[in-house]
């Protein structure tokens, strides 16, 4: 298989505006709002309701004080992705093994698998009944 997009990380930069509630009932409560690491909202990920509430945020309508910028960002990890020696479609390989369309299996590091030459344990044989025969129809 040839790799065509090693495992790696990605890191995710989010940020949020954020308010917290004066009344001493709603302390511990935060209203906050997708932004960038300077604080400018990002308005485009702002449903109509949220934004409606930064406006009153802001215009000091709601009973909140500007708590800040919260740092919000984490890091993914990203599959390899192969290319199938079978059928050339793309594999993602997230697990110990891996399964293309066409039946193809990968480890992780992008290594072919042989087809399982035995039946896993605890997995039942499945074996087709006979047909039921209708009552009468021996004597034929
Ligand atoms: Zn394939």
């Amino acid at each position: 298989m040839r790799i065509l997009r090693e495992m790696g990380e990605r890191r995710v930069e989010r940020y949020a505006l954020c308010f917290r509630w004066r009344a001493p009932e709603r302390t511990g409560a935060i209203l906050s709002f997708p932004c960038t690491a300077n604080g400018t909202v990002l308005e485009g990920e702002l449903l109509r309701p949220e934004r409606a509430r930064l406006n009153r945020c802001l215009d000091h309508s709601l009973d909140v004080r500007f708590a800040g910028i919260r740092d919000e960002s984490y890091t993914i990890w990203t599959a390899a992705v192969g290319q199938c020696e079978g059928c050339a479609q793309l594999v993602e390989l997230r697990l110990a093994r891996n399964h293309c369309r066409c039946g193809l299996s990968y480890t992780a590091a992008g290594v072919r698998l042989d087809p399982p030459s035995v039946i896993p344990m605890g997995r039942p044989l499945v074996v087709a009944a006979p047909a039921p025969v209708p009552v009468g129809a021996r004597a034929a």
